[in-house]
């Protein structure tokens, strides 16, 4: 995980303004109200989710488009949502300039995933839904694993894989991120 996020350069995938920061420990604005998220919880997240290099990775909340990156220099294809057109239309464009072939990035809403390109080996969801929302479970591979933020406010990232008798916790670390909007009512 370190090496890929050694080969990922971060100061692209900020604001120019905010480029003298890219390389410390802290989530930085990404503009529209969000943030590209600290660089530990990027490593946390994609080492507990034990990705592998044949493997398609689901994730929602694009944003600024770094931990796709991060995820496409380990895995084989990375499939990402963002629900702000703006912000997918630029981690697009970004991800295509730096050679990212192997990310593919809907403007969309995540609860829904992207039921067309499932079975997934692994979920990353890096905005906080209330639940884990059940259309990504749905859309998991059985023994795959999900890390998702859950929660109002105080939020518990939770790394979960699905068995036959439902999902099962392994990990789980107090943690903040924006809140996972549109949910379908
Ligand atoms: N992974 C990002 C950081 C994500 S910030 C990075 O590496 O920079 C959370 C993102 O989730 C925001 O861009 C926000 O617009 C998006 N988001 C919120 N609700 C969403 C939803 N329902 N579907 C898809 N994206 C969503």
């Amino acid at each position: 995980v370190l090496a890929a996020m050694g080969r990922v350069p971060r100061h692209r995938f900020v604001p120019v303004e905010e480029e003298s920061g890219a390389y410390t420990d802290y989530p930085l604005p990404i503009g529209f109200g969000q943030t590209i998220s600290q660089p530990y919880i990027v490593a946390f997240m994609t080492e507990a989710l034990d990705v592998g290099a044949g493997h398609r990775v689901l994730e929602i909340g694009t944003g600024s488009g770094y931990q796709a990156a991060v995820l496409a220099e380990i895995a084989r294809d990375v499939f990402t949502i963002e629900i702000v057109d703006a912000l997918a239309e630029r981690s697009r464009q970004l991800l295509a300039e730096l050679g990212y072939k192997n990310v593919h990035v809907r403007a969309g809403n995540g609860y829904l995933g992207w039921p067309e390109e499932a079975p997934f080996d692994r979920i990353i969801v890096t905005a906080a839904p209330d639940q884990v929302p059940p259309a990504l479970v749905d859309q998991l591979k059985m023994d795959g694993l999900i890390a998702v933020p859950v929660g109002v406010g105080e939020q518990t990232l939770q790394v979960l894989r699905r068995t036959p008798s439902g999902l099962v916790v392994l990990k789980t670390l107090p943690v903040r991120f924006v809140p996972m909007v549109g949910k379908p009512k």
